[in-house]
């Protein structure tokens, strides 16, 4: 079990609305950051700061052990080798560094290793109905550019990815499937091994989404199977502008850069550049180097913490959450209660039959309760249950049971406060 964690986040103390405690349950938008990753920042800046990668003096020469010490600490929190940790700045970021290096390579950039990342006319890229926008967009942008198809796996009337079907989805000419780790919405964690098998059988390349795992469950690439795997900073408790991008270093070596400049090259004539293996080849004029070592100190963090109790605290909020919303009248929880087998994030998104969103989140805001509103960048998703938004609390370590108790109390009252008796 956590111990009460309050104390290492100090936004958490403030007040808002006429002096009412903050309950903070929009964590899965954005996490709030503990004082160590504050400290990280503000040391770096006050003490080491100076550009990484390009000095001989002391102060480039620390900057870049911290730079790279994070990347270690970040690559610790994956179980992966530093070198196949690419900074972004975040996860968007991540998603369309491999996006926009498939469409480099099918523009002809690469040479023959670049072969296995070329998509054109004939070929299918795969992503699921349940897709965060930063993991759908990227994919459909490449598909309409090149001529490949665009297939999803579907998810059924409650949310749920339908696997049953797979091969009828990822044909013999998918060529890589791109696919959340856990949903924003629902919070069911994906069936990753079913879906990397099948892409695997076909030889397709897989792409993870780890926004929302990596910041509440143990993640490890290795166990995992894909090829990729994005996250954001800022989910995880560091700071925002930063993300990171994990690849296997064949394929970060083979993958064409999409973004140029400075830093990230061998040789460079007036006809031709040459460039560094990864990750440098991707990370090309000045880095958010600060922000690097603010999300070196919250992978620190949730590390010391342990992943497991992480995952076991917010496995806990999650049965106050989504029992209490699934048991109130008039209340639709999007996707399974979880807990008989579903692995499920801290979060819930809810209808209130009867009442817009947006009016929802004004009764709890008024009570001090923030939650987020609307489609979550998730429109497709809302749209195939017949929803244009729905209400999400969403918890991290910091998150009390008597936090979402407070959410279930006011959600139970919003039907009566609109005067909604259907
Ligand atoms: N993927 C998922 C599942 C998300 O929840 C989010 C953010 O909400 C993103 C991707 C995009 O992350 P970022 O905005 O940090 O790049």
């Amino acid at each position: 079990m956590l111990p009460d964690l309050r104390d290492d986040f100090p936004l958490l103390a403030r007040t808002v609305r006429n002096g009412r405690s903050l309950v903070y349950l929009d964590s899965g938008a954005t996490a709030q950051k503990p004082l160590v990753v504050l400290e990280a920042e503000d040391r770096f800046y006050r003490e080491h700061n100076g550009a990484v990668a390009r000095g001989a003096h002391i102060l480039a020469e620390e900057a870049t052990e911290a730079f790279e010490s994070a990347r270690e600490d970040v690559a610790r929190l994956v179980g992966a080798p530093a070198e196949e940790i690419v900074w972004t700045p975040g996860a968007t970021a991540a998603l369309n560094l491999v996006a926009n290096g498939m469409l480099q390579a099918s523009l002809g950039a690469g040479g023959p290793a670049a072969d296995r990342f070329r998509v054109g006319p004939g070929d299918r890229i795969v992503i699921t109905e349940v897709e965060h926008h930063a993991n759908l967009i990227p994919w459909q942008q490449l598909a309409a550019r090149t001529g490949a198809e665009l297939a999803w796996i579907p998810v059924d009337d409650a949310g749920v990815m339908v696997l049953d079907d797979l091969a009828s989805v990822i044909t013999g000419n998918t060529r890589v499937v791109a696919f959340t780790h856990a949903s924003n919405v629902t919070g069911v964690v994906s069936d990753v091994a079913t879906i990397t098998a099948r892409a695997r059988e076909v030889g397709a390349l897989t792409v993870l989404d780890g926004c929302q795992s990596v910041p509440h469950l143990p993640v490890n690439v290795a166990d995992l199977g894909v090829d990729f795997l994005a996250f954001s900073g800022h989910k995880m408790l560091g700071p925002t502008g930063i993300g990171a991008l994990w690849g296997r270093s064949d394929l970060l070596n083979a993958l064409p850069p999409s973004q140029f400049g400075g830093s990230a090259i061998t040789v460079v004539t007036m006809e031709t550049t040459g460039f560094l293996d990864a990750p440098q080849r991707f990370e090309p004029g000045t880095q958010p180097v600060a922000q690097a070592v603010g999300m070196g100190a919250a992978a620190r963090y949730l590390m010391g913490l342990g992943m497991d109790r992480v995952a076991e605290h917010e496995a806990r909020i999650a049965r106050i959450l989504r029992e209490g919303a699934a048991a109130l009248p008039g209340v639709r929880l999007l996707g399974p209660v979880g807990g008989d087998g579903t692995a499920v994030l801290g979060l819930a998104a809810v209808v209130v039959e009867g009442v817009h969103a947006h009016d929802v989140g004004q009764v709890l805001d008024d009570r001090g309760i923030t939650a987020r509103v609307g489609h979550h960048c998730a429109q497709p998703f809302h749209r195939r249950l017949g929803l244009t938004g729905s209400t999400r609390a969403s918890a991290h370590v910091y998150t009390t049971e008597d936090d979402a108790h407070a959410f279930i109390e006011a959600l139970a009252g919003v039907r009566e406060f609109f005067g909604v008796t259907v």
